[in-house]
């Protein structure tokens, strides 16, 4: 049976008072130093971006998406590579999404996570206008139809374990059920059981799983927090997770901080769950990369997070930069021959004008998807790596102050 010893974590320096610190994750593939941002690569690649770039600006690890990656090209074919790493040559640790976020959200007219506005609940069952609700929901699964072929599939704790294995990222997250602010208390509560009975089955067949495939390196699975803004929700999931286990022991390596919740609350949630859970055991949130964001969830207690954001808003020529973000499609920077931030360190920053990245987007060339790209990315990382080594050096307080003060300055046209 693979080795569960080759996954561990480390608490490194805390903050004082309050539930953030430094660590390392080890996993068969190396060693993650957090707090760590974990950028995505939702098909097994990071969009425009060889692996190599993403390794020389400083990704430690990167998150791929086992919805998208079961319908195309399929987990079997991952499995038969070696695993995503091998599959997609990148060398260092990965990690999956169990597909539930996609395979819910499709179709159904809500917004992502952070943007979601709790006003005027009254239904469960909310759909866009003028679209047909691709996912059904019951206590054993979720049937939805591919939004690329409308084909129709099933996933269950089991089946979302069974891809997450074929895939073989280093950590996994167990199939939850995805609620959102629009949602009922009522309902808050219903489907926290059923994520609670999901999770307990992810583990079990993890469990199996784990010991059949003895020819792969260990995976870590991660249960998934729900409860919405609940502070009793969010502090019962956490407990009832922490004690769940498998008929050999197995209990979860790891914790995913998800659901609906808002941005002025990010930081009371992450908290409450930090309260809760083991001080031994990472933790994930899951979906930020706002600096606000990520410095409130570093200090709540966050050890790693992921976002497809920087990403995918650089594709759409918008550029982060220490004051804010600004877009290098506008007319004011045809002529401007400096890059688009004199502070970075990366690869577009050293070579390339804000005239030149703003021609290739006018010409829609698809270099101006990478350059940005290794810019955006390459911020949060550094933005991150600052803040691990602020913890270390006891100034996180200051960094913070100084790092927001000129973010929030939000001087869009440096
Ligand atoms: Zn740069």
């Amino acid at each position: 049976m693979a080795d569960p010893g080759a996954f561990s974590f480390t608490v490194g320096t805390r903050i004082p008072g309050r539930h953030g610190r430094t660590g390392v994750i080890s996993t068969p593939h190396g060693d993650i130093a957090t707090p760590a941002f974990i950028p995505v690569g939702t098909k097994a690649t990071v969009k425009a971006v060889l692996p190599e770039t993403m390794q020389e600006l400083g990704a430690q690890a990167l998150l791929a998406n086992a919805y998208h990656l079961y319908l195309q090209p399929g987990p079997d074919i991952v499995d038969e590579a070696g695993g995503l790493s091998k599959f997609m040559n990148w060398p260092g640790p990965t990690f999956t999404d169990s597909g539930g976020f996609q395979v819910m959200s499709l179709g159904v007219g809500f917004k992502k996570v952070l943007a979601m506005e709790a006003v005027d609940v009254r239904s469960d069952d909310v759909i866009a206008k003028g679209k047909e609700r691709l996912a059904t929901v019951d206590d054993d699964g979720v049937t939805f139809r591919s939004h690329l072929d409308g084909s129709k599939h099933r996933f269950t704790p089991e089946v979302s374990m069974g891809i997450q294995h074929q895939l073989g990222a280093d950590i996994m997250f167990a199939f939850d059920e995805l609620t959102t602010l629009l949602n009922t208390r009522a309902y808050q509560e219903k489907s926290l059981q059923r994520t609670h009975e999901w999770a307990q089955r992810c583990i079990d067949e993890h469990e199996r799983l784990t010991a059949a495939r003895t020819h792969r390196p260990y995976q870590a699975l991660f249960a998934v927090i729900q409860g919405a803004q609940y502070e009793d929700l969010r502090r019962k999931a956490c407990r009832e997770l922490e004690s769940l286990r498998g008929s050999a022991g197995t209990g979860f390596d790891g914790y995913g901080i998800g659901g609906a919740l808002e941005k002025h609350n990010l930081g009371a949630i992450v908290g409450w769950c930090c309260d809760e859970l083991p001080e031994d055991k990472p933790r994930h949130m899951l979906g930020i990369s706002e600096p606000e964001d990520i410095f409130v969830a570093v200090e709540n207690g966050a050890d790693t997070f992921d976002c497809v954001n920087p990403s995918r808003v650089a594709r759409n020529a918008a550029i982060y930069v220490a004051e804010g973000r600004f877009n290098i499609n506008t007319a004011r920077f045809r002529r401007d021959f400096t890059p688009i931030d004199d502070t970075c360190d990366c690869y577009t920053c050293a070579n390339y004008t804000r005239a030149y990245i703003h021609h290739l987007f006018k010409a829609k060339e698809m270099l101006a998807s990478t350059l940005c790209t290794i810019h955006n990315e390459r911020y949060t990382i550094r933005l991150v790596d600052r803040i691990r080594e602020s913890i270390e050096s006891g100034c996180f307080d200051e960094y913070k102050a100084e790092t927001l003060g000129r973010w929030k300055g939000r001087i869009r046209t440096p």
